[in-house]
């Protein structure tokens, strides 16, 4: 019941199933690349994984079938959130440095105010990403990855979608 090959030099197992995850569709996978790599981390350090017992391993990456469509959403769906902090990030300093100025708001009203431009633009990055998820109706890479029994495998044996902060 293997459900992917290992690739050694790519440190990532390919998904042997075709059908994409990510859509209603059904649409199946023309090209290994267009497939979603999501990195499991290894938390704990106790390497108990059933499917490859014998290496150690920090970082693995999981395939999860994905149709093109799908990709090019997902990869889309990103782009527009880097623009979404890049503006972002300007108006961050410039609104609340305009209104401090226009309206003698003191040094506290404008931390006061650079705060809560951080929280919108956070909140901005987010409806964009879901506006284009569900405006092409598709799930996101990470709920994607949980529909994948090998990464919930791999989660149930101590690891993590997270990167390990320390
Ligand atoms: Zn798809």
């Amino acid at each position: 019941m293997e459900t992917h090959v290992y690739n050694e030099s790519f440190r990532r197992f390919e998904p042997k199933k075709k059908v994409c995850l990510f859509c209603k569709t059904k649409a199946l996978n023309s090209s290994m690349e267009d497939n979603c790599f999501s990195s499991v981390y290894n938390i704990q350090n106790r390497t108990n994984i059933v499917v490859y017992r014998n290496v150690k391993f920090n970082e693995v990456k999981i395939g999860i079938p994905r149709c093109s469509k799908c990709c090019s959403v997902h990869s889309m769906a990103k782009i527009s959130s880097y623009v979404t902090v890049f503006v972002g990030v300007l108006l961050v300093f410039i609104i609340p440095i305009y209104l401090a100025v226009q309206f003698d708001l003191g040094t506290i009203g404008m931390i006061f105010l650079v705060i809560l431009m951080f929280g919108l633009v956070y909140l901005a990055v987010l409806a964009v990403e879901k506006a284009i998820l569900s405006t092409y109706d598709v799930i996101s890479e990470k709920d994607g990855a949980m529909k994948e029994p090998l990464v919930r495998e791999f989660l149930r044996n101590g690891w993590s979608l997270d990167r390990p902060t320390a």
